[in-house]
């Protein structure tokens, strides 16, 4: 299992969709989530429902985890990954953390931003309004420090093509480690 992690807007999803493009050996996890859709999400970014749904869900024990960040409700439904696939998780840092506890095999990968003010940009970019922005930016000086101590590796989304590089040879000679 890998985690991507880090905070909001740092690009995990970006990330993510390119190197699931590119090794046809990792299945990615779609979350559920109580929030809104952007405007210009694709729909299948995560499942949304409504809080009564999520919380049905959380009864009938369907979560490996799940959270409530920044007021709304987001959760890893119970894997399923086609055999032979490593599943990859795009989660917050709280959600990495209850992952790493219940499987300390798991492979986390933070993603930090270049500078806070790149972080805003590129929110800002995205479309996510001021409020959202200021409580994402605010958030991640909470989430960084934690972050970076719970994680195996810590990788600087710059320039995004060197990132996805440095993630997908990361998880190349982790696999062989956990292979040989
Ligand atoms: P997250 O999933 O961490 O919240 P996103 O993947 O939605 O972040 O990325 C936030 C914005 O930043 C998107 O508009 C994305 O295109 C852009 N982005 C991602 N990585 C980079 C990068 N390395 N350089 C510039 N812009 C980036
Ligand atoms: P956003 O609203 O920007 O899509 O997501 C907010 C935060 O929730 C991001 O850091 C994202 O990685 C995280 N997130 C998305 N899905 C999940 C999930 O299933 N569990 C947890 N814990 N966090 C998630």
């Amino acid at each position: 299992m890998i985690v991507v992690s880090g905070p909001g807007g740092v690009g995990k999803s970006t990330i993510v969709d390119a190197l699931i493009e590119r090794d046809a050996n990792l299945w990615l996890s779609r979350s559920w989530t109580t929030r809104e859709r952007r405007q210009g999400e694709k729909q299948d970014a995560y499942k949304f429902v409504t809080r009564e749904q999520f919380e049905q869900h959380i009864s009938d024990g369907g979560f490996l985890e799940w959270t409530d960040f920044l007021g709304n409700l987001y959760g890893t439904p119970t894997p399923s990954a086609p055999s032979g696939k490593d599943t990859v998780l795009e989660i917050e840092v709280d959600g990495a953390q209850q992952v790493k506890r219940l499987n300390h095999q798991a492979l986390l990968i933070f993603v930090l931003p270049p500078s806070r003010q790149e972080q805003k940009s590129r929110l800002h970019g995205r479309g996510d309004s001021d409020q959202k922005v200021e409580k994402r930016l605010q958030k991640a000086e909470d989430e960084e420090p934690v972050g970076k101590a719970i994680a195996d590796y810590v990788l600087i989304n710059d320039d995004l093509a060197s990132t996805v590089d440095e993630m997908s040879r990361i998880i190349d000679y982790e696999r062989k480690q956990r292979n040989s």
